[in-house]
């Protein structure tokens, strides 16, 4: 089964780009076939894979009811296939407006290529407009980078609120798997709170009905590593660039516990075990 997982956070800056990018190339690394989507018009997908912006991006893909994935996606590593987007995008938006499929037109795409991934995972742009939809619509988890820092708690539940408001009739299949906490700082005091206080928020959320009902704080967080940030300008993954380095590790156990998950999800729930009538 594929797991179609978008990576969302409307704030910029968070760390979306470079955990699509880690996650996609540890979960390749593993043996999984990837397929990355990156539907922000800064176009840094492309740069961070170290790949030319294709002939035929996301853009295309969205815009021209006759573009199939099969002629956008290129191949950027083994087993990571990418679709590149393209500065044009930004004008996606008003463009789809007028079309009565807006919504669906990259979940329709996708449909006949799935079952040749293990993985597609979707670069969300900083924004909620029709392109994020696109990938709510599209997909089946969502994974939030974020930052550890004072609102951070703030940011996240009215993020989810909005979530579930733009998805409700869309994708009610829509669930959060989990958050990222990206350039963490562990010893810090504010760090520790801020994890306390989301970990209360999820807790809380569990016997409710939400999309972010099984939503954990996923192992490990991203520790801040300045090789993270280099590796783009080498159009390298961190595996790539600095195998060995802290970034690389926390990124290949994030890939496993991202694997997980989903063992998780899936575990039939368990029958009571019948209770016998009386005592004879
Ligand atoms: P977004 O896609 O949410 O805008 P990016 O992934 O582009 O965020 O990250 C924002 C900036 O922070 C980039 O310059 C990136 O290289 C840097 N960065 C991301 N994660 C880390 C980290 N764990 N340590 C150090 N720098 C990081
Ligand atoms: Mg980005």
């Amino acid at each position: 089964m594929t797991r179609v997982i978008a990576i969302l956070n409307q704030k910029g800056g968070v760390g979306k780009t470079t955990t699509t990018v880690n996650l996609a190339a540890a979960l390749a690394e593993m043996g999984n076939r990837i397929l990355v989507i990156d539907l922000d018009p800064q176009t840094h997908l492309g740069l961070h894979f170290g790949v030319e912006d294709a002939a035929t991006s996301v853009y295309d893909l969205l815009i021209d009811d006759e573009v199939p994935i099969t002629d956008a996606r290129i191949k950027a590593r083994k087993n990571i296939d990418l679709v590149t987007s393209e500065v044009d995008l930004a004008a996606a938006e008003s463009e789809l407006a007028a079309k009565t499929d807006r919504h669906d037109l990259l979940s329709k795409k996708l449909a006949p290529v799935l079952g040749e991934y293990d993985f597609v995972i979707i670069d969300c742009p900083p924004s909620l407009g029709l392109l994020t939809i696109n990938a709510l619509a599209a997909a089946e988890e969502l994974i939030v980078p974020m930052q550890t820092h004072f609102l951070a708690l703030q940011g996240v539940s009215r993020l989810f609120e909005t979530v579930s408001l733009l998805v409700g009739g869309l994708n009610p299949k829509l669930r959060v798997t989990g958050v990222v906490l990206c350039m963490h700082e562990r010893n810090t005091k504010l760090a520790r709170e801020v994890v306390d206080d989301l970990q209360g928020f999820f807790d809380a959320s569990r016997d409710q009905d939400v999309p972010w009902k099984n939503c954990v704080i996923l192992d490990p967080p991203i520790r801040r590593n300045v090789k993270l940030a280099e590796a783009p300008s080498f159009g390298q993954t961190i595996f790539d660039y600095e195998p060995e380095c802290a970034g690389a590790k926390d990124y290949k156990k994030l890939a496993e516990s991202v694997v997980e998950c989903a063992a998780q999800n899936t575990k039939p729930v368990e029958e009571p075990e019948p209770q016998p009538l009386g005592n004879e």
